[in-house]
């Protein structure tokens, strides 16, 4: 385009996002909440236990205090989910989150596995591939950890970039969602899964946080990602406690009120034991009694999940179909067409992310902050926009990406012109 062309065009996008404005509009691509219609396939859960139902699940009273580590059908169940032994796993709580905090406070309190507590170590670092999940870089923020980007690619963080990192004793963690990673939707590559399963970090007391959220969470029945799992690495490569793994029934069932495990070597669990004995007498067991009595296995969980699949691939594919046709030809962006998970990842031109972001929220839109897929908020190309869209209806969620797309428009166009001026 000429300068003069470009110029017209400014004032012609300027004017489309004027008339979207007048719409009065009023919608949200803000969080990954599953919507409605998805909660609704989780009701029968509500009806599994009753008044007059047998409480016991294989000898434990699920009513009353005792089986501080779940309930048996629980911890075979998120065994089989993460496919691991019973023995590596913890159900507790209806929160992963809430586990992940728990670990690093024990990590913080009473240091890992008898190493200093690292409230009495000096400038300790966490790493945090970027783009990422913001709630998982406040909790080590929280803590008081440097949190250190590290890049994603592909196939999952860099690895040359992590095994260098860990090189350093002050490093003490990465923060990883190794399946329909969020904000990505990549799936790391067994060669990642084998980098980190063989990462030789020089602090004793570095682990690993594999949040396994998306586990079950592919778009396309039967057409699953695969990822390798990494206990199993970890033994073939001859090592030990090195991760701990996480994951919630949080987008199987009902966000807030579903059950959430910690699973880890046997050492690590004993190790984690000794802070969760103190903090809580059990788990809520009646919960997970309403899960297990649904699903008595994997496989109802992914016949369930393949319904879920059902609501969300439509509002996926048609954030594929607006973004590819509204700004496929521009090609000033690109962003993740992903297979499963919550959420597709854009890269608005350099520069443009805060301003597409605000000019959205002007016209009626809301979307994640931008800089928030990045430790401290601070995207360093303010480039990154991470768009959610499982909670709106087909409708509305269209008129979003319509809006989207214009203001993406709007702002690169009157970047260009800045730029060429
Ligand atoms: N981890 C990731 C990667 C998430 O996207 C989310 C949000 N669903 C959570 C954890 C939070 O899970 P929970 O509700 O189990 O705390």
């Amino acid at each position: 385009m000429t300068a003069a062309d470009l110029a017209c065009e400014v004032e012609r996008l300027k004017g489309e996002v004027k008339a979207l404005k007048s719409l009065g509009l009023k919608l949200d691509m803000a969080r990954g909440k599953p919507s409605p219609e998805q909660v609704g396939l989780s009701r029968p859960l509500l009806d599994a236990v009753n008044a007059s139902s047998d409480l016991t699940d294989e000898g434990v009273d699920a009513a009353n205090y005792g089986a501080p580590d779940g309930l048996p059908s629980a911890r075979r169940l998120f065994a089989q989910i993460l496919e691991v032994d019973p023995a590596q796993i913890i159900v507790s709580g209806s929160s992963s989150l809430n586990l992940m905090f728990d670990v690093l406070a024990h990590g913080f309190v009473r240091g890992i596995q008898g190493e200093t507590p690292w409230c009495q170590q000096q400038n300790l670092k966490f790493l945090c591939p970027s783009p990422g999940y913001d709630r998982h870089f406040a909790v080590s923020e929280h803590f008081g950890f440097e949190n250190v980007p590290v890049a994603m690619t592909a196939t999952g963080p860099d690895m040359d970039q992590v095994e260098e990192l860990v090189k350093d004793p002050a490093v003490k963690g990465i923060w990883c969602v190794p399946k329909y990673q969020n904000p990505t939707g990549v799936t790391f590559s067994d060669e990642t899964v084998r980098r980190f399963a063989a990462l030789k970090p020089a602090a004793p007391d570095f682990r690993i946080l594999w949040d396994n959220a998306y586990v079950v969470h592919g778009l396309y029945p039967h057409e699953e990602d695969s990822l390798l799992e990494i206990f199993s690495a970890i033994e073939e490569a001859g090592g030990s406690n090195l991760v701990y793994e996480f994951a919630s029934t949080s987008k199987i069932t009902f966000p807030g009120s579903g059950i959430a495990c910690v699973a880890a070597s046997v050492e690590d669990l004993a190790d984690l034991r000794r802070s969760f004995g103190i903090e809580r007498v059990c788990a809520d067991k009646i919960n997970q009694l309403m899960h297990t009595r649904v699903f008595a296995d994997v496989s109802a969980v992914k016949e369930h999940m393949d319904q879920m699949a059902q609501v969300l691939r439509p509002r996926f594919e048609l954030v594929e179909a607006k973004l590819a046709e509204q700004l496929g030809e521009v090609g000033c962006a690109a962003w993740t067409c992903p297979r499963g998970g919550y959420f597709v990842s854009f890269e608005a031109p350099e520069g443009c992310a805060k301003a597409i972001v605000d000019l959205c929220r002007e016209v009626g839109v809301t979307l994640t902050g931008a800089g928030a897929t990045w430790p401290y908020g601070d995207d360093p190309r303010d480039s990154n926009i991470r768009l959610a869209p499982s909670y709106p209806t087909l409708q509305e969620l269209g008129g979003a990406l319509d809006v989207f797309c214009a203001c993406v428009k709007a702002v690169a166009a009157a970047q260009e012109l800045e730029r060429r001026s």
